[in-house]
């Protein structure tokens, strides 16, 4: 059974790397589907690849990908243990945010199916454009991160959802920092479990 779900997330990948279902296939470099083991407790989501992720194929790579995983680690989090994707899996152009229809194609072709295949216990939205589409609703950062809800959009049984910061939006601001860090400790202390687990 493990291996049926090795197997066929590692085709699910090799079909993100053709893909050509929207627009942004046409201008990507690599596609990048994600990395994590198979049986991750949390699957983190962020918007889309950047630059550094377009070149090496590879999630959070970067300089906010670097950030993420420190923050990870200082919240006693193992990066090593966590599914780590992006709602797109292809860089739109200049890094715009990617538009509703890329949104609703690439979620529909890949997202359900590696939510269904990894089978985590949570999912974890990073900025407001990963946990909007997740929840299709408006997500107010300032307001929400740090708070949790269910998916029912790309889950039947409503997935959990913890609402957080992008890293990048994070590099930003020393007070969205400082709020990202503190939404870490929260999730790592473990205790969504008990409501969730
Ligand atoms: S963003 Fe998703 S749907 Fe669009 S080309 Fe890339 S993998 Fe395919």
């Amino acid at each position: 059974m493990a291996d049926e779900r090795a197997q066929a997330l590692q085709q699910l990948a090799g079909q993100v790397r053709i893909c050509l279902e929207c627009r942004l296939g046409a201008t990507r470099g690599v596609a990048v589907p994600g990395e994590g083991p198979l049986d991750a407790e949390l699957l983190w989501v962020g918007e889309a690849p950047g630059a550094a992720e377009d070149a090496a194929g590879l999630p959070f790579v970067g300089a906010s990908g670097r950030f993420l995983r420190h923050e990870m680690h200082e919240a006693g989090l193992d990066p090593a243990a966590m599914y780590i994707t992006n709602i797109v899996k292809c860089r739109p152009p200049g890094n715009r945010r990617p538009r509703v229809d890329e949104i609703a194609i690439c979620t529909g072709l890949y997202l359900v199916r590696q939510m269904a295949l990894v089978a985590p216990k949570a999912v974890v939205a990073l900025g407001a454009t990963a946990a909007g589409a997740l929840l299709a609703d408006t997500v107010k950062m300032t307001q929400e991160h740090g708070t949790w809800r269910q998916d029912y959009n790309l889950t039947a049984q409503g997935l959990p959802v913890f609402i957080t910061y992008h890293p990048a939006a994070a590099l930003r601001s020393e007070r969205w920092r400082a709020e990202l860090h503190a939404d870490l400790q929260a999730l790592a202390d473990g205790r969504w479990r008990m409501a969730y687990g």
